[in-house]
């Protein structure tokens, strides 16, 4: 896939710049509890702000329901993004394509930054419906102008048919900022000319969303490795008690499915051997390590054990290649940290191309304490790059190809 690059928007100086990023971060309250993905987002925006244009950064925030809502307002946002940018005048605009953001984008200086409101809060951005998607794209082009140009850099989006995702780009010359650009790149790295072995560990709790990744990858990875929410289908399919920890009944099948699969193609799928099981979903709930096939009934697995942790750390330890998804237990709460930060450090001592995918992984990562430098690549989308591993087409990408 060959996009067209910052370069192709030719001399930016004086030109309005509509950039779409990922700036979904997690809060609490008003509170940026890791501002990873506005961090990411620096580069591309530095680029075009260097360059003399007048950056429009628009974004979302969580799950409004198309109309606006004070707990999903980008305003922390832009407050972080005024500590990271010192030295450049950063506006924020207390609506997306309204009064204030006309009027920011107004007085935007050459060098100078201006966040709208969550995109979300207009019922146009996720719409179903074209023509809807359509007026609102039209509404985020004309704040630009016709002299302005569009860069896609959200790429924890760019898996959406959205408007700014898919629709502004069909209006304005556009381009790949470089975070898409380099996320792309690495995604190639785990799809084509793949360096062997090519070990993926999966885990997190989105089980039914992570099982189509599987398909694709058994007949690509040489190994797989299951731990979090979604390990306790995987044992329960093979016929074990798994008490009440999470479980998706209606995937036995297809869980069955693909350990035969497995089977057959040499793909070496890794379940836990041992479970920390605990009383309650709680930090302080009692806890103890069982063996996988012996999970109380009465009892919530919530990490893998340590014998597993050893498991998993032994068959990452000569693969060329790794690509990481979703936690091995509930890691927010310390007790059911440790299989996450063993397999994290796993990644950190190898000496193959490791990348970390999704939102919570990626948050796990920093909050255990490792530098993201210790990694091959951090990706910034969970569902688009399991989307594009999974083989589908990513509407965002899409767009951007001529
Ligand atoms: P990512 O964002 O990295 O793709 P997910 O969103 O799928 O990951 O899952 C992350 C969540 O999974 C974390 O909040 C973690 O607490 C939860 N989780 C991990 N293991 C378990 C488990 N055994 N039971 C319940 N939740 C779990
Ligand atoms: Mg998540």
């Amino acid at each position: 896939m060959t996009l067209a690059g910052l370069d192709s928007l030719g001399d930016l100086a004086g030109r309005r710049v509509l950039v779409r990023s990922d700036l979904n971060v997690p809060l609490d309250g008003t509170t940026i509890t890791d501002d990873g993905r506005i961090r990411a987002s620096l580069p591309t925006w530095q680029r075009l702000l260097d360059a003399g244009a007048r950056v429009v950064v628009c974004a979302h925030l969580g799950r409004p329901k198309g109309a606006p809502e004070e707990k999903y307002s980008l305003a922390p946002v832009a407050e972080r993004v005024r500590q990271l940018l010192p030295g450049v005048e950063v506006a924020f605009a207390t609506d997306t394509v309204g009064e204030s953001a006309k009027a920011a984008v107004e007085a935007l200086q050459d060098g100078g930054l201006v966040l709208l409101e969550n995109l979300r809060f207009n019922p146009g951005e996720t719409s179903k419906d074209d023509a809807e998607r359509g007026a609102f794209a039209d509404e985020l082009a004309a704040l630009v102008g016709s002299e302005g140009a569009y860069v896609s850099d959200g790429f924890g989006a760019v898996h959406r048919k959205h408007a700014s995702v898919v629709d502004v780009a069909e209006r304005l010359p556009h381009a790949a900022g470089g975070l898409v650009a380099s996320e792309v790149e690495v995604l190639t790295r785990l799809t084509d000319d793949v360096a062997r072995p090519y070990a993926v560990v999966l885990g997190g709790s989105k089980v039914s969303d992570k099982l189509g990744v599987i398909d694709s990858l058994l007949g690509k990875a040489d190994r797989i490795l299951v731990g979090g929410g979604m390990v306790f289908t995987f044992l329960a399919a093979q016929g074990h008690e798994v008490g009440k920890s999470l479980l998706e009944q209606d995937q036995l099948d297809t869980v069955r499915g693909y350990l035969e699969r497995a089977d057959d193609e040499g793909v070496d799928i890794v379940l836990p051997v041992d479970v920390v099981a605990a009383t309650a979903f709680a930090a302080d709930a009692e806890h103890d390590v069982v063996t996988s096939d012996h999970i109380p009934a009465d009892r919530i697995g919530l990490d893998i054990g340590p014998a597993s942790a050893h498991l998993f750390a032994a068959k990452l330890e000569d693969a060329a290649t790794v690509f990481w998804n979703g936690p091995m237990g509930v890691f927010e709460m310390e007790p059911f940290s440790h299989g996450t930060r063993a397999v994290a450090q796993a990644l950190v001592e190898s000496e193959g191309f490791t990348v970390v995918g999704g939102g919570d992984s990626a948050a796990a990562v920093r909050q255990l304490g490792f530098a993201e430098e210790a990694f091959g690549h951090i990706s910034t989308g969970g569902g688009a790059s399991l989307e594009y591993l999974e083989g589908k087409t990513l509407p965002g990408l899409t767009a951007l190809e001529d």
